[in-house]
């Protein structure tokens, strides 16, 4: 009996590189960063960024940064003309994320994969 090769397609899968965590979200510069420092969206979201912080797991639509990890947020005040500040910041560093794409404005183009 002849047999018929049949080839399985998998879905392309996105991996993220950078867990949505305390530490990382400490260590994010975003919160200092031109590109978001004129957003009333994210000021409002760094006034309450305790109660935030005491969830677990994180929420990422509570976090205004680690665009990095969570990608594009639900803010859309920022302003992506400004500089992108991520290559001072540590997660950048210990994630390499200079290795990745994209490797800067992640609140603009999305996660790092
Ligand atoms: S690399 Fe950029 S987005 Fe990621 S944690 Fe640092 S400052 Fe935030
Ligand atoms: S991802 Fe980069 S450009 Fe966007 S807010 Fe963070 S530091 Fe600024």
């Amino acid at each position: 009996m002849r047999q018929v090769k049949t080839r399985i397609s998998t879905p392309m899968m996105i991996t993220q590189r950078v867990p949505l965590s305390l530490d990382n979200v400490t260590k994010c510069m975003c919160p200092q960063c031109p590109v978001q420092s004129g957003s009333r969206c994210s000021s409002n979201k760094m006034m309450n960024i305790k109660a935030a912080l005491a969830k677990n797991p994180l929420q990422k639509e509570d976090i205004p940064g680690v665009y990095c990890s969570t990608g594009v947020p639900a803010c859309t005040d920022l302003n992506p003309k400004k500089a992108c500040i991520c290559g001072s910041c540590d997660v950048f560093k210990n994630y390499k994320l200079n290795n990745s794409l994209p490797n800067e404005y992640y609140c603009r183009d999305g996660m790092s994969r």
